[in-house]
């Protein structure tokens, strides 16, 4: 079994009571609703009763990494192999200490509260309830390139040699597992790479990966595994009625070995039947509506798209920013270029094609939330335009120009360069999304003023995790969040309201009042 999660902080309230094994909280919960009658808008305040549980003690966590042997496969591992031992380098600049920079919920602040003196106090994420430790993390997986993951650090060129040569040992003995290669689904430039693969028809591939799961659940000794796609990007798959609308055509079609059911949704139906949380860090569309469908009928989480990590994260503060201060943007014009290999992939037009969609809906929210600025149907032009340039290699360049409407008829141009170490900052995503995916696990809630009503988990789609994506897939009939503010509001709340505190609102009428 897992350890308790070094948690110091206890909220003294008559709505928290702790037991050994859970923190429960009865909790109010206040909305509003909004009918559309005509021209008039009613507005009602709405509470709600609910209790919320927690399981207090976290399990021993496993995480099995699809693409492994990548760029940011090779680094997280790195990373945890570092933080977990306090590695330090000497740089140029004098002594670097392995952290984890970039991290939300390890490296991220909530506001707790004021103390006596109306001062702000600010704990870690990661003291307001308990999670997983990333020092006890245990890392698997695939790759189709059957380099270790010492080697494939070295390949990666991302890290220090400083940490690598600490660090290589360790990593050099693991292996990653063969994998599913579809040379139809990634560009036809990673053929070099794949040397080490699961043959036979996509059914058996699918039942060696669920046999994988199983064996490294019972050689690690982990209690919950989370299987994470962080290989290189897909084409699109097909999406049609009779191959995967639903979950019984879904795995007909498996069973069938239909050429469009790509190796990430492979990996993801493994995953659900197996019982593990499955999250995908690239765009394409391997949640088909059938295997959402899946993953609800078993229970499991899943979320994704997409890691958003560097442009895409800055648009999402950007133009929620222009927009919110009654500016317009009419035009953002994104240029990248960068020279690691899921750059090389992604100069391939299919899969330059998922990576173009991903990009394309990250202001849709953000311009929807101002029909004073916005006519319904308008938008701004949003190009994005990316190219493989070697030399770079995973320091990637996004260079942005967002041009914006201002007051009577005046423009406003913003031109923005951002050098983003790729893998160095969708590494700490992959750690915050794994924490915060199973710590959803041990969240339940039920609603006190139904009757008959009883503990449920969070829906299957994953939607607070949508901060950490670039395209948040979210429950059917639920809107998309990309403004980046909205979404870490959502964490910071819901883990606050875990504890019995009430949202963080800002106003401070005790500082602004007598
Ligand atoms: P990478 O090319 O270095 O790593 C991908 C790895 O996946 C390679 O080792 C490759 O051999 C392996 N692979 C390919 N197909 C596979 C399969 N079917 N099964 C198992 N392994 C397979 O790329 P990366 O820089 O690590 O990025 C990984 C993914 O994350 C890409 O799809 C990328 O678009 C996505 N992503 C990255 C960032 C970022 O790094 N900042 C941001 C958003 C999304």
């Amino acid at each position: 079994m897992g350890a308790m999660a070094k948690c110091n902080l206890k909220v003294n309230s008559p709505n928290v009571n702790y037991s050994d094994d859970y923190i429960h909280v009865n909790y109010s919960y206040s909305t509003t609703k909004v009918q559309k009658q005509g021209d008039v808008l009613n507005v009602e305040p709405v509470t709600t009763s609910l209790s919320i549980r927690t399981k207090r003690t976290v399990p021993k966590l496993g995480v099995m990494l699809v693409g492994w042997g990548g760029n940011n496969g090779s680094t997280i591992t790195a990373a945890l192999e570092a933080n977990r031992r306090k590695i330090e380098w000497r740089t140029r600049t004098g002594t670097q200490q392995a952290n984890w920079y970039g991290s939300i919920t390890q490296a991220g602040t909530v506001l707790l509260g004021s103390d006596d003196d109306g001062k702000d106090v600010f704990v870690p994420m990661n003291g307001l309830i308990p999670m997983v430790n990333p020092d006890d993390i245990v890392v698997d997986g695939w790759d189709i390139s059957k380099l270790n993951i010492g080697e494939a650090m070295k390949r990666a060129e991302v890290l220090d040699v400083g940490v690598q040569d600490q660090v290589y040992k360790q990593l050099s003995n693991m292996k990653p597992r063969p994998s599913i290669y579809d040379p139809d689904f990634i560009a036809a430039n990673q053929f070099d790479r794949a040397d080490n693969l699961v043959e036979g028809s996509k059914y058996e591939q699918y039942t060696q990966i669920r046999q994988d799961i199983r064996d490294f659940k019972e050689q690690s000794g982990v209690d919950t595994v989370i299987v994470l796609w962080t290989a290189n990007t897909e084409r699109f798959c097909d999406v049609k009625p009779g191959l995967n609308y639903t979950r019984s055509e879904l795995e007909k079609s498996l069973k069938e070995n239909k050429t469009e059911i790509s190796p990430s949704t492979i990996f993801a139906m493994a995953s659900i039947a197996e019982k593990c949380t499955y999250i995908n860090g690239s765009p394409q569309n391997t949640f088909v509506p059938g295997l959402i469908e899946l993953a609800e009928y078993h229970g499991v989480h899943i979320a994704g798209d997409d890691f958003k990590s560097g442009q895409t994260k800055l648009k999402s503060v950007l133009v929620d920013f222009l927009v919110g201060a009654g500016i317009k943007p009419v035009s953002i014009i994104s240029y990248n270029h960068l020279g690691n290999n899921d750059g090389k992939n992604l100069s391939a037009p299919q899969q330059f094609r998922s990576k173009e969609i991903s990009k394309s809906n990250v202001v849709d929210d953000m311009v929807e939330s101002n029909r004073i600025l916005y006519k319904e149907d308008e938008h701004p032009d949003h190009v994005v335009v990316i190219k493989y340039a070697p030399y770079v290699g995973d320091s990637k360049r996004a260079m942005d120009e967002y041009t914006s409407q201002i007051m009577m008829g005046g423009h406003n141009t913003l031109v923005i360069h951002n050098t983003c170490e790729d893998s160095l900052l969708a590494s700490p995503l992959i750690l915050d999304l794994v924490i915060l995916a199973e710590l959803c696990t041990r969240i339940k809630i039920k609603n006190d003023d139904k009757p008959d009503s009883d503990y449920e988990s969070f829906r299957s789609v994953l939607s607070i995790l949508s901060y950490l994506c670039k395209a948040p897939l979210v429950p059917e009939g639920t809107p998309v969040v990309n403004s980046l503010f909205r979404q870490r509001t959502a964490i910071e709340n819901i883990l606050r309201s875990c504890i019995g505190l009430p949202p963080t609102s800002h106003m401070a009428l005790e500082q602004r009042f007598n």
